[in-house]
């Protein structure tokens, strides 16, 4: 199973795509996540990408496309994975058709959460506090400046990839705004059909 998830910052990509993960025992590729983990490693990509994170702008196309494409050779990746926050520019998803099709692989689908930009604030807001709860720190791009920009490049960037996927016929959109667990339904719902 070959999967992208699609949606606005703060949409529930991450939790969805998790629990996808143990159902299906693939990996679970948040390009985020990566990001971050390179930028406290302090590795050349962390370090060219720390101040476009913390400012919520992307980190330019051939960076995480590198990143994507190495990761998905990986052994653990054989069988399928989960792309969490990849591809998030219209570059990016061409790109993506271009390593799978060198790959022989194919996606199974692309599911886009849709939620409203309104209570995604909140959200975020919820998220940093749940951290802190939990001795964690904070996300440096989980406050309402960097969140403001990061839905602007959303909007502006990423929005046109469920379009291109939708051109392919492989988008699935689900109502992030339900709860979890209607969410978890809904996309197995989505991926059974
Ligand atoms: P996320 O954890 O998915 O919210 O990503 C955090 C930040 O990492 C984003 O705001 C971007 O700065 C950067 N990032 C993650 N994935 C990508 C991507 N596919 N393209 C460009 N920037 C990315």
């Amino acid at each position: 199973m070959r999967l992208v998830f699609l949606g606005p910052p703060g949409a529930g990509k991450g939790t969805q795509s998790t629990r996808l993960q143990q159902k299906f025992n693939i990996p679970q590729l948040s390009t985020g996540d990566m990001l971050r983990a390179a930028v406290k490693a302090g590795t050349p990509v962390g370090l060219k990408a720390k101040a476009i994170m913390d400012a919520g702008g992307l980190v330019p196309d051939e960076v995480v496309v590198g990143i994507i494409a190495d990761r998905i050779d990986e052994p653990d990746a054989k069988e399928g994975f989960i792309l969490d926050g990849f591809p998030r520019t219209v570059k990016q998803a061409e790109a993506l058709a271009d390593i799978l099709i060198k790959k022989n692989m194919k996606l199974d689908a692309v599911i886009e959460l849709k939620v409203d930009d309104k209570p995604l604030l909140a959200r975020i807001e919820n998220r940093a506090q749940e951290c802190l709860a939990r001795g964690e720190t904070i996300r440096a791009d989980d406050n309402p400046e960097a969140f403001k920009k990061r839905l602007e490049s959303y909007h502006a960037q990423t929005a046109p990839v469920s379009a291109f996927y939708a051109g392919k016929g492989a988008l699935k959109a689900v109502d992030g705004m339900a709860p979890i667990d209607d969410v978890s339904a809904a996309i197995e719902k989505a991926l059974a059909s």
